[in-house]
């Protein structure tokens, strides 16, 4: 992963994040406290802020910079658990990081960090519905165009589901027929990094 990529994939993050701010908060008011784009946006700017002292470093090491950024500025809910999903993908970064399986690894190591960190799993109308899906199809070698894909119908599938994690499972069943905002985050974040990696 090179220099250069990596300041891409910082950029392009935040520019997605930064313009989609308002549609994650208005997703985060019936089912949450409408602070989910501010977050993020808050999150991704610093990080943005960091890129020249994180893009240099090996990847690995800036993975889990990168999550220590989002941790100290995201907040909320969304704030640690972002980060516990970098951190862990940083560590489990191999030396030559390459390909899709090593992205799937790397993305499974993440997803445990977020269970742990969230006591949850996917089905519970989370982040985690859209991340497993991809990763699953990730480890199953899908394309990038198949990962947009994957990532668009697992969001979609959240809107149908009950929450029973996170502030919205204090809602209940008035969750049911709401997109979850921090799978739409996630969503949003593989597009970017879909977009980023597919015009390198
Ligand atoms: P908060 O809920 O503290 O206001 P945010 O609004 O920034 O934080 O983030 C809410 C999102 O975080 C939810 O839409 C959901 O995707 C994710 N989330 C919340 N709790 C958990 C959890 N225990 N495990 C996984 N994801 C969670
Ligand atoms: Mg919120």
């Amino acid at each position: 992963m090179s220099e250069e990529l990596m300041r891409a994939l910082i950029a392009k993050c935040n520019a997605t994040i930064a313009a989609h701010a308002d549609e994650l908060t208005a997703l985060d008011r019936p089912i949450g406290d409408g602070d989910h784009g501010q977050n993020m946006a808050r999150g991704f700017s610093a990080l943005a802020a960091a890129a020249d002292e994180i893009a240099p470093l090996p990847f690995g090491q800036a993975l889990q910079k990168a999550g220590t950024a989002l941790v100290m500025k995201i907040g909320g809910a969304s704030g640690p658990l972002y980060g516990s999903l970098l951190m862990a993908m940083g560590k489990a970064v191999e030396a030559r990081p390459a390909g899709t399986k090593a992205a799937a690894a790397m993305l499974g190591a993440g997803i445990e960090a977020v269970k742990a960190r969230g006591k949850s799993d996917a089905g519970a109308k989370t982040m985690l519905d859209v991340l497993v899906p991809v990763q699953e199809a990730l480890a199953a070698g899908a394309t990038i165009a198949q990962v947009r894909d994957v990532a668009d119908a697992a969001l979609a599938a959240t809107k149908d589901m009950r929450a029973t994690k996170g502030r919205a499972a204090f809602v209940g069943e008035r969750s049911i027929g709401h997109l979850d905002p921090g799978a739409r985050s996630a969503t949003l974040l593989i597009h970017a990094i879909c977009d980023v990696l597919e015009a390198k």
